[in-house]
C-alpha cells in the first residue's frame, strides 16, 4: 500500500531497451523506488528479439515515427494484459511524461490495448499538466536517478 492509501503496482515491461545492461540499470532503479514506496511489483519478461521482430522494416524511422507507434502498442498491450490478469482495474503509463513523446499517440495506444479487456481501463492522464513535470524533476534530483541520454532502443542511441 502506498502512502496515499492507493494500492499501486509497477509493471516494468520494456523489451525495446538495448543493450541488456541498460535494461537492467533502468529496471533496477524503478523497482527499487517502487519497493521503497510500498508498491507491488508485477513480474515481467525481457524479450528483445520479439521486439526486434515487431519493428522489422521500421529501423530507420525517426524517433516519433511509425516504429514508436508499434513500440507503444506492444508495451501497452502487454500492460493491459497483465493488469487484467492481476485484477487491476485501472492502468496508466509513464511513457507520456516525456515531452519527446506524442501524448495523443501514447494515450490512443493505451485505450486500444484496454479495449481488449473489459475488466480494466486505461487512465489517459496528462502527467505533464500542472506540477507534473516539475515534480518529476524534483523526485529525479532527490533520488539521484540515473538519467539516460536516449529513449531506449538501439535505433535511438545517439551516434
Ligand atoms: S525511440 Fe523509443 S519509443 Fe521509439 S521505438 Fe525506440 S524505444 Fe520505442
Amino acid at each position: 500500500m502506498t502512502r496515499s492509501g492507493i494500492r499501486a503496482a509497477v509493471f516494468f515491461f520494456n523489451p525495446n531497451i538495448h543493450p541488456a545492461e541498460e535494461y537492467i540499470r533502468r529496471r533496477d532503479e524503478v523497482l527499487f523506488y517502487a519497493a521503497k514506496h510500498g508498491a507491488d511489483i508485477l513480474p515481467s519478461r525481457y524479450d528483445p528479439d520479439q521486439w526486434d521482430e515487431a519493428v522489422k522494416g521500421l529501423e530507420t524511422e525517426p524517433e516519433g515515427g511509425a516504429r514508436c507507434r508499434v513500440c507503444f502498442d506492444g508495451r501497452l498491450e502487454e500492460s493491459a494484459r497483465k493488469a487484467a490478469e492481476s485484477g487491476i482495474k485501472v492502468f496508466a503509463t509513464t511513457l507520456g511524461i516525456s515531452r519527446r513523446k506524442n501524448l495523443d499517440e501514447v494515450n490512443a495506444a493505451g485505450v486500444r490495448a484496454a479495449s481488449k479487456y473489459p475488466t480494466t481501463e486505461y487512465w489517459a492522464i496528462n502527467w505533464r499538466k500542472g506540477p507534473g513535470t516539475r515534480r518529476m524533476h524534483e523526485i529525479s534530483k532527490e533520488e539521484n536517478f540515473y538519467r539516460q541520454n536516449y529513449c531506449g532502443c538501439r535505433h535511438s542511441i545517439p551516434s
